[in-house]
């Protein structure tokens, strides 16, 4: 069987959902959009079932896997619905949707569902992405007030740069949005990863957090004791010696300076491995420290082996964990942790801790 997997360690997903929840106070939506940030969601929202105050997936969809798989927490649209035909749903499994957008309100004002929805009114205090412009949070929230359809009503927004703790825009985006729901009743909810770890100003009643949840901190300069959750690993299948001036892989982007030890690895762009990565990104090599080589193809890469005499044929190598963090892959790749998790396929994906 190829090695490649992903080994998810719902262990370290579950004390990252604690230390969030610690860290922000209130009650935590896990954040499981897009396949648990390709974590596997069903997997993850099953991990965390016994103690997550609730869950968030992007769309009715992926609400509805979770459900499917006894997933009864509550559980937050972020898009909140595309067409009324959703509504049904929404109301028959007892989602949140968010409403962002004056199509969504007016769906709202005609449904007649037979208990209200719990909706998440989204301001937009800058990110200028989705939601009600400040200037119109407070005619939106009465308009949802007045609907037979609408229960309790949440007031969330979402910060753009909030990963930059020198920066001004959270603080203004946080005073845009208590200035446009002043004097408004019901809960809020203001944090994503980078909220609840850098900006005790935007702890209110609900976090949103996501990729901390998954180990990779949005913060990467500071020390936040989460666990990274994936391990992507496979094994050395073949080995070659070069000579100075030889070329490796696809376009010969690496040249040998000096006679290497190459190492073929079970790994590719098409398992979600970034093509992107350059020579010199760091692998770990039965625990050891060295570096890829050579252009990623579509189900191999190729490590310098040079230094590490006794790695050998079935090595295993990890390209991020523990040993070698994903923040430090996806910065070298020119990407960021979120996309490089969410594009792993392929793999088999083995779960400990379940
Ligand atoms: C994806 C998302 C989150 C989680 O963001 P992280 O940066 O992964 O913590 C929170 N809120 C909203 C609205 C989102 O779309």
């Amino acid at each position: 069987m190829r090695p490649a997997r992903a080994l998810i360690d719902l262990d370290a997903l579950r004390h990252n959902y604690r230390l969030a929840r610690e860290r922000h106070g209130g009650q935590a939506l896990a954040v499981v959009k897009a396949n648990a940030y390709g974590h596997g969601a069903v997997r993850c929202a099953r991990a965390l079932a016994g103690e997550a105050d609730g869950f968030a997936v992007a769309c009715l969809e992926e609400a509805l896997e979770l459900r499917a798989a006894g997933i009864q927490a509550p559980i937050l649209l972020l898009e909140g619905v595309f067409e009324a035909a959703e509504l049904a749903e929404v109301a028959r499994h007892q989602l949140w949707p968010v409403v962002h957008h004056a199509e969504q309100l007016r769906m709202l004002e005609q449904a007649r569902p037979q208990s209200p929805f719990a909706v998440w009114l989204k301001i937009n205090s800058g990110m200028n992405r989705a939601g009600f412009l400040p200037d119109d949070a407070q005619a939106a929230w009465q308009r949802l007030q007045a609907c037979a359809a609408v229960g309790t009503i949440t007031l969330m927004t979402h910060f753009a740069r909030a990963d930059e703790p020198h920066l001004l825009s959270t603080t203004e985006q946080i005073a845009a949005f208590d200035a446009a729901t002043a004097g408004l009743p019901g809960p809020r909810s203001l944090a994503n990863s980078a909220g609840v770890l850098g900006w005790p100003a935007a702890h209110r009643d609900w976090a949103r957090p996501g990729i901390l949840l998954y180990g990779a901190d949005p913060m990467p300069d500071e020390a936040n004791a989460l666990r990274p959750v994936m391990t992507l690993e496979s094994r050395i299948m073949a080995l070659r010696e070069i000579p100075p001036g030889a070329a490796l892989g696809y376009g010969a982007r690496f040249r040998a300076e000096r006679p290497t030890r190459v190492g073929l690895v079970a790994m590719g762009y098409a398992d979600g491995y970034p093509r992107s990565a350059p020579d010199g990104t760091p692998v770990s090599v039965d625990g050891r420290p060295t570096r890829l080589i050579g252009r990623v193809s579509m189900d191999m890469l190729t490590v310098d082996l040079t230094e590490l005499p006794d790695a050998g044929l079935g090595s295993r190598v990890e390209l991020w964990g523990n040993a070698v963090g994903v923040n430090r892959v996806a910065q070298c790749a020119g990407t960021i942790a979120y996309e490089l998790l969410c594009n792993v396929k392929r793999v088999r994906f083995d779960y400990l801790g379940g």
